[in-house]
């Protein structure tokens, strides 16, 4: 008996710290210490009586014990569960802080928690009556999926939708660092910045065909009221039918750069020869990923804004350091794909590949040069010419392709390891 102690002792050990981070996400700092010790507790007495068997995952049976060990706690503490600060989640796919920017382990951060849930009422009311009436009724009501759709008339599935549009939004809202004046309700000048933002975050996956019914209604009326947002997208609409992907078991990367727009939308391509693998893993923990499990290198200047799959699913994830490297640390995913995209937006300064020349006040030189992810793949790299430019001069690269009024620089081609993708070429711009 001893021995299966001493060894539980060492399960415990090694996996108390992403429990606790998880449950802190979960219920907050002040809790979820204990809530991890009554797991654990659960845990020694199950793995005591053998309930525990080697063919599973450790972390997954870990962590269905701590997500029935919370759920326990909400429904013994029942009405007198924290109001909002705490409660704002029902099920574990539909846990609120996983919207916010970041889950907070200190206590110092709890007092920014509190300000995020503050935000979030505020940012509430951007959102259209629907959403508004299903994210009050889900989050802040705590109802569950069915009672949602009973009280509102509506099918579970709209619900869902719903649910996740109107978070995702309020991510949204919080992510672009708005003032609070943003927030309030009757602006309507503030809430056309934030349509703006969100529809153009989306404008390849619209370009690509990958939007849900709710999004893409909502780009498409904003497009229709945004000539920038319009220009990006109808180009790229064109351009992704043009483009000639790699193989599915080598890598791929495609960027499409709008250096006045200060955005680059691109994706990266990740085979994945053990999908099948790593799906049953997912299954087991419903999509749910430890902390620091899944994470997707940062590297470069400017800000990642979206990270969505081959479908368009928007992954959520917080921004991490580990080892003075950036990641994103994606804590949910449905399934992998044996060829997987991770599709993303990139906000980055126009100064990163366009410089005006010394020599000539209206010269302007354009440079990219990238190395190769893994040893042999496909890298495309498309940028953007400003509309006014003349005399486009190609130095290195394939040429330039236009695209439904956008000229396109661009160097497309297989790359092996120690290869280099190269686009050089410079204009005049009169302004
Ligand atoms: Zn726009």
């Amino acid at each position: 008996m001893s021995a299966i102690k001493d060894s539980f002792e060492h399960i415990a050990k090694a996996n108390r710290e992403w429990l606790l981070r998880h449950a802190t996400g979960k219920v907050g700092a002040d809790l979820a210490e204990d809530i991890v010790q009554e797991a654990l507790f659960k845990a020694a007495r199950a793995y005591e009586r053998e309930q525990y068997h080697e063919d599973g995952k450790i972390e997954a049976w870990l962590m269905r014990i701590l997500q029935n060990t919370i759920k326990d706690h909400y429904r013994k503490s029942g009405s007198s569960a924290p109001p909002l600060s705490l409660d704002l989640f029902t099920d574990e796919q539909d846990d609120l802080y996983t919207y916010l920017p970041d889950p907070s382990p200190t206590p110092e951060e709890r007092v920014i928690e509190k300000e995020s849930v503050h935000s979030i009422l505020l940012a509430l009311q951007m959102l259209p009556k629907k959403q508004k009436a299903i994210f009050t009724c889900r989050f802040i009501e705590g109802r569950s999926l069915e009672q949602t759709a009973d009280r509102l008339q509506m099918p579970v599935g709209s619900v869902k939708s719903g649910g996740n549009a109107a978070t995702t939004k309020i991510r949204n809202i919080l992510g672009v660092k708005i003032s609070p004046n943003l927030l309030r309700r009757n602006n309507s000048m503030e809430n056309k910045n934030i349509e703006h933002e969100f529809c153009k975050d989306r404008l390849f996956l619209y370009a690509k065909g990958l939007l849900s019914h709710e999004k893409l209604a909502e780009v498409e009326g904003h497009l229709a009221t945004c000539p920038t947002c319009r220009r990006m997208a109808n180009a790229m609409k064109k351009l992704v039918q043009k483009l000639t992907f790699g193989p599915e078991d080598e890598h791929s990367r495609l960027l499409i750069h709008f250096p006045e727009e200060k955005v680059i939308y691109g994706g990266l391509a990740v085979p994945f020869p053990n999908a099948e693998e790593i799906n049953v893993r997912l299954k087991e923990i419903d999509g749910n990923l430890p902390a620091m499990d899944f994470m997707i290198y940062d590297e470069g200047e400017g800000e990642i804004r979206l990270l969505a799959d081959n479908c368009g699913s928007e992954f959520p994830y917080t921004k991490v350091t580990k080892d003075g490297e950036k990641y994103l640390d994606i804590h949910h995913v449905d399934r992998i794909y044996p060829c997987q995209w991770f599709y993303f937006v990139w906000e980055v300064d126009e100064t990163v590949t366009t410089e005006r020349a010394k020599e000539a006040y209206n010269l302007y030189r354009c440079k990219v040069t990238q190395g190769a992810v893994r040893t042999e793949q496909k890298d495309m790299y498309y940028q953007a010419i400003p509309e006014k430019a003349e005399n486009i001069r190609m130095k290195r690269g394939n040429g330039i392709i236009e695209c439904d009024g956008v000229r396109f620089a661009y160097a497309d081609n297989f790359i092996s390891e120690g290869d280099t993708l190269r686009l050089e070429y410079s204009y005049l711009l009169n302004e």
